[in-house]
């Protein structure tokens, strides 16, 4: 059988470990953090995800799309709460039943890496760092970072080089290790490899609220959202009826009204009343001595596959801020689709490794570019009467034309359609409204359509 070399751990490492563990190759993962499933608290990013189709359809085809989602708590609507604390709005994520999954990160992480271990081809070696490729030999070069069983040093500091660096080699080697991927920046100086970053404004900081009474304190099944121009509060729901809500802000924000306790508190009373209230002084003060506003980047690169054998997936080859919650969905899309395209090429690596790439660049910054668009969109036009328009109307076309018309949130969510296609068919779409609104408002518009729809039996659509 071949054998995969993966670096990371971490939601995409441990999904395709599961992928080819079911193939039977030989696969080893090397994950810098100790074994999360000993630890008693995990330092990392977001708390909960939203989990949607394109994740799904991968955790399907490892078999754990069931169990994962009856793990989580299901999202059918955005709920946007209005600044006097006590009114909503609520704006339904699709057709009625579509909804995405609230996911605690830890416990999917945890069982990728349980599902993955049960074949005896698989092996995790926890507490070792990857440190680069070396692309002469084509072999992962990997350090032990715990430290081994010594003589007294009597007072001396340990040599750092205790561990000696391993050459790992595979017929296949999988970059997983995040946005920050050490695999990605050893290849930098290859020619014609091109990377781009950017750190937006914003940073992030995660609150929680507890159970009350063993009861959610807010409704549990919606995306709770607080818009309000240039920052933004959100909360998603878990299985142990706490939420986690996390502040979007540009730094100079959190600077500026949030670096004193008296200023902190000020600030969440006065824009989001209600969530204050639950979230309680004691916790956002204590949160906010405790942690620092957390960044937020976006990585582009290209090409996603180097040599005949090597591939770059998740974070590691397309980072993107969170506010079209894609980029775990999106790296799970990638190692279904790698998956693929291993079986279309008849498990021939090289091709396949070049095909995915070809395939695979494209989509993975259009789902980019697209993230940028909706933190826009969080953060703002959800309020404004032209983007609710503009949702009524999409979804008046959408029952009228099934398949050719889905609005931009659903294909991106609740289809599989490649990213860049839906980006192709909202440019479409875009035309004809524009096309329209050249000699109609919006609201004679919908008028029209819904006018249609009621009479579509009589039309014969
Ligand atoms: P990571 O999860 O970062 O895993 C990388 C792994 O590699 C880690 O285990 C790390 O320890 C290990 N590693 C790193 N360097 C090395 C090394 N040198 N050697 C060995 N191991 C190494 N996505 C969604 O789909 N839905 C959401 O709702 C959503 N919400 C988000 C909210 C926030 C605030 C943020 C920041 C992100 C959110 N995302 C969401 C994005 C999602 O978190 C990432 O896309 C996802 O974690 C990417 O998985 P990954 O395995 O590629 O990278």
């Amino acid at each position: 059988m071949p054998s995969v070399v993966i670096a990371g751990a971490g939601l995409v490492g441990a999904l395709n470990a599961c992928f080819f563990a079911q193939k039977g190759w030989d696969v080893s993962v090397y994950e810098f953090r100790k074994d999360i499933r000993t630890m008693k608290h995990v330092q990392g990013r977001s708390i909960n995800l939203a989990l949607s189709q394109r994740g799904k359809s991968a955790l399907e085809a490892v078999g754990l799309r069931e169990y994962i989602v009856n793990q989580g708590v299901p999202m059918y609507a955005r709920l946007v709460h209005n600044k006097d604390g006590k009114t909503f709005s609520r704006q339904p994520y699709g057709k009625p039943g579509e909804h995405i999954v609230s996911i605690n990160r830890r416990h999917l992480n945890e069982v990728m890496i349980t599902q993955a271990e049960k074949s005896p081809n698989v092996k995790f070696f926890f507490e070792h760092k990857v440190k680069s490729i070396d692309y002469e030999k084509k072999q992962l070069v990997v350090q032990c970072t715990s430290q081994p069983s010594r003589i007294p040093s009597f007072g001396r500091k340990p040599s750092q080089q205790e561990n000696p660096e391993i050459h790992v080699e595979a017929d296949l080697i999988l970059a997983c290790d995040g946005a920050y991927s050490a695999v990605r920046r050893s290849l930098m100086a290859i020619p014609r490899f091109d990377f781009s970053q950017e750190y937006i404004e914003h940073g992030y900081v995660e609150l929680n609220i507890l159970a009350n009474n063993n009861r959610f304190a807010f409704e549990e099944n919606v995306f709770h959202l607080w818009p309000r121009g240039h920052f933004t509060l959100i909360a998603l729901a878990n299985k142990d009826k706490t939420f986690t809500v996390t502040i979007f802000a540009p730094f100079t924000e959190f600077e500026k009204h949030m670096s004193t306790t008296k200023d902190v508190l000020s600030f969440f009373e006065e824009n989001f009343p209600d969530a204050y209230k639950l979230l309680g002084k004691e916790h956002i003060t204590e949160t906010f001595n405790r942690v620092k506003p957390q960044p937020l980047v976006s990585i582009k690169c290209s090409p996603h596959s180097f040599f005949d054998n090597l591939v770059l997936m998740g974070d590691a080859a397309h980072a993107m801020v969170p506010f079209y919650g894609q980029g775990m969905n999106c790296g799970f899309e990638d190692c279904l689709v790698f998956s693929e395209t291993l079986e279309e090429y008849g498990n021939d690596i090289a091709s396949a490794v070049q095909a995915y790439s070809k395939k695979r660049v494209n989509d993975a910054h259009s789902i980019n570019d697209l993230a940028m668009y909706n933190y826009e969109e969080l953060k703002d036009l959800v309020n404004r009467n032209s983007y609710k328009l503009r949702k009524k109307f999409d979804t008046i076309m959408n029952m009228i034309f099934k398949n050719s018309w889905i609005p931009l949130y659903s294909m991106v969510t609740f289809t599989r359609i490649p990213y860049s296609e839906v980006i192709e068919r909202r440019k479409k779409q875009d035309k004809v409204v524009s096309g329209i609104l050249k000699t109609t408002s919006l609201f004679a518009l919908i008028g029209i359509v819904a006018g249609i729809y009621s009479n579509r039996k009589v039309l014969g659509l």
